[in-house]
């Protein structure tokens, strides 16, 4: 068996697959929690496994009238927490592997924050950017037409991912709809608001993450009034979190960045200004009071809490043992990476994993699907406070799960959502 510290390690593997199969690395992964939990082997057989697999090839015409042939998966991995849930990604390298292994990882991020949902994933392979506007409707019909049978407001509910966006859920949504007769706003989540999409989903992921680093911040005793955040990324994910960082909780944002560099300033940043600044030049650079830092010198700045919210691989085993910040909440995808993990972790410094951290963003989804199946949209109000509670029960369920078995958060909220969906399976049995 393996040992515990190696969960962590395969945890993180799923964001810089490089060439191994994603699926095998998925499998893996949930076998080395699995240990660690003494799962039975039935269970271990059924969440090791996708439930239902469709791979489609499907005809489109194209604006010069010619036909082409695009193939398509739609990809359920369990359905034993709820319907099944997952976006939807047109790319031109989409594998099935890459789909189940997505299906998979949607199940153990639905279930660390509780929702009622297995996971799923769809993909087109296909170059979105070569497309016009007509083909890629044209595309998004006749595949939703395609994976019709699998999907359903009570069966599994696309959404958007890479490359994909509130159009396309729209024109997903009406074809669906136009097929059984009816307008299902339940199909999918990610709409405009016109057509159920739920307020508050833009901010949905930030304000999550800064609900976590509440609650992080509450555990460990640290004042949020006098702490200080650094923010790497200044996009949808990063952008709010430093505004609400500094909104509701007075905390003064010292440094955020983009690609281009960072902007430092002991005393805080004027975050209205900054953003005036981006959206005039494209970048923060250049807002007058602030020194700028490089993207690797802003990691380590003097800070209590550190919000990577840009890219993959930033905090790794060359400068983890300098950053100074007592709460890093991953706000991005696999910003850190697994040797990195470890150090952080033996420093006594509070990770909170992106499993967990950035679930605002599904979580808004599932309340999406709640307004639309009952056809009664909710207040702003209403939606970031069930936000608020959904991330603050997370936080506590993953701490117990972490010093039950004395690993690292990452780790916990692994074996968290695994020990949940076992749990529905088991309880469910098999039938027939
Ligand atoms: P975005 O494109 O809106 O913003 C990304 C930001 O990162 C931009 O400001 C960009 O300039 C900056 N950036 C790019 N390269 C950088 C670099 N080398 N160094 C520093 N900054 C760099 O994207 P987003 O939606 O905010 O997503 C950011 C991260 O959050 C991604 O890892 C994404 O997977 C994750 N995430 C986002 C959501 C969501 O709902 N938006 C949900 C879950 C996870």
């Amino acid at each position: 068996m393996e040992t515990i510290d190696a969960v962590s390690k395969q945890v993180s593997v799923q964001t810089s697959p490089e060439h191994e199969d994603l699926f095998d690395i998925a499998v893996r992964q949930f076998h080395i929690a699995a240990d660690v939990l003494e799962l039975e082997d039935g269970i271990r057989a059924v969440l090791s496994n996708c439930e239902r697999e469709l791979t489609v090839n499907f005809p489109v015409e194209m604006d010069d009238g010619s036909v082409q042939v695009f193939t398509g998966y739609r990809i359920q991995h369990n359905s034993g927490p709820g319907p099944t849930k997952g976006g939807i990604r047109y790319h031109q390298d989409v594998t099935r592997s890459e789909v189940k292994a997505l299906a998979m990882w949607m199940t153990w991020k639905c279930a660390v924050v509780g929702l009622p949902f297995g996971g799923a994933k769809g993909g087109v392979r296909v170059n979105p950017k070569l497309l016009s506007m007509n083909e890629l409707q044209n595309l998004t019909r006749r595949y939703t037409t395609e994976i019709q049978p699998l999907i359903g407001p009570n069966k599994d509910i696309p959404a958007p991912d890479v490359n994909t966006n509130a159009q396309v859920m729209a024109w997903l949504m009406d074809t669906y709809s136009m097929n059984v007769g009816y307008s299902e706003r339940g199909i999918t989540t990610g709409k405009p608001l016109v057509l159920g999409g739920s307020e508050g989903r833009e901010e949905a992921t930030g304000r999550g993450t800064v609900f976590a680093v509440e609650e992080a911040a509450r555990h460990i005793d640290m004042d949020l009034t006098t702490a200080r955040t650094v923010v790497q990324g200044f996009g949808n994910a990063g952008a709010v979190s430093a505004r609400l960082m500094q909104e509701r909780n007075r905390s003064r944002v010292v440094a955020v960045s983009d690609s281009q560099g960072g902007i430092y300033n002991p005393d805080g940043l004027d975050l209205a200004e900054v953003t005036r600044q981006k959206e005039r030049t494209g970048t923060v650079l250049g807002y007058k009071n602030a020194e700028q830092v490089t993207n690797e010198e802003l990691l380590e700045l003097d800070c209590d809490i550190l919000i990577p919210a840009a890219l993959e691989g930033q905090i790794t085993s060359r400068n983890a043992d300098r950053i100074k910040a007592r709460i890093i909440a991953e706000a991005a995808n696999g910003p850190t990476t697994p040797a990195a993990d470890d150090i952080l972790y033996d420093r006594g410094i509070l990770l909170l994993p992106d499993i967990y951290a950035n679930a605002g963003g599904v979580t808004v989804s599932y309340f999406e699907w709640v307004q639309s199946l009952q056809w009664f949209p909710w207040t702003l109000e209403q939606v970031n406070e069930r936000l608020r509670i959904v991330m603050k029960e997370g936080f506590h369920h993953v701490v117990k799960k972490s010093s039950e078995y004395g690993v690292h958060m990452r780790t916990a909220a692994l074996l968290r959502a695994i020990e949940r969906v076992a749990e529905f399976t088991r309880v469910r049995g098999i039938y027939p």
